[in-house]
């Protein structure tokens, strides 16, 4: 199964990604981890992505479809994943379709949560709480100044993505307003209907 999530960040993407791995066995792939990865190995591309991603701003498309490219070869790719964060530029999106193609593989469904914006700064501010609580590291980009720079780099460039699929007939969208489990249910129950298996 090979799916794609899209949604603005602070949708519940990476959470709601979490269960499907652990229900249906499919690695989560998910360019935020594998670029946060990256910066804390201190490598060439998380040296060059660091500044980007700690302002709120897209790591360049070059980058980003490098590093998927390089994953979806990986040995635990060869059943399936879900794509968490990418593809966020239309340029990200063709990529994968060529990358794809170049394997004759195709996707199963693309997902995108839709969510009511002015409802998403809470729900960071929230996060970074929960995290802190939990004694867990605070990412610098879920400060509530750079998530509104996030937010404005989703509209500008990433909001675009979801239409590209929905002109194919291949975009599912979800109320990821409801509470984690409704959404789930309602991710389950979508994919029921759209995967084959
Ligand atoms: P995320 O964990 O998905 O919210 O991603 C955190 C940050 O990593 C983003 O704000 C971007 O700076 C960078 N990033 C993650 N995925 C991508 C992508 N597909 N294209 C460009 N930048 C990305």
């Amino acid at each position: 199964m090979r799916l794609i999530f899209l949604g603005p960040p602070g949708a519940g993407k990476g959470t709601q990604a979490a269960r499907i791995v652990a229900k249906h066995g499919i690695p989560q792939l998910s360019t935020g981890d594998m670029l946060r990865a990256a910066v804390a190995a201190g490598t060439p591309v998380g040296q060059q992505a660091k500044a980007v991603m700690d302002a709120g701003g897209l790591v360049s498309d070059e980058i980003v479809i490098g590093i998927v490219a390089d994953r979806i070869e990986e040995p635990d790719a060869k059943k399936g994943f879900i794509l968490d964060g990418f593809p966020r530029t239309l340029a990200q999106a063709e990529a994968l379709d060529k990358m794809l193609e170049g394997k004759g593989l195709k996707l199963d469904a693309v997902l995108e949560l839709k969510v009511d914006q002015s409802k998403l700064v809470d729900r960071i501010v929230r996060r970074a709480e929960e995290a802190r609580a939990a004694g867990q590291p605070v990412r610098k980009d879920d400060d509530p100044e750079v998530f509104k720079t996030r937010l404005e780099a989703y509209n500008r460039d990433t909001a675009i993505v979801a239409p590209y699929y929905a002109k194919r007939g291949q975009l599912t969208e979800i109320d990821g307003m409801h509470p984690i489990d409704a959404v789930s249910a309602a991710i389950e129950s979508a994919l029921s209907e759209t995967v084959r298996g």
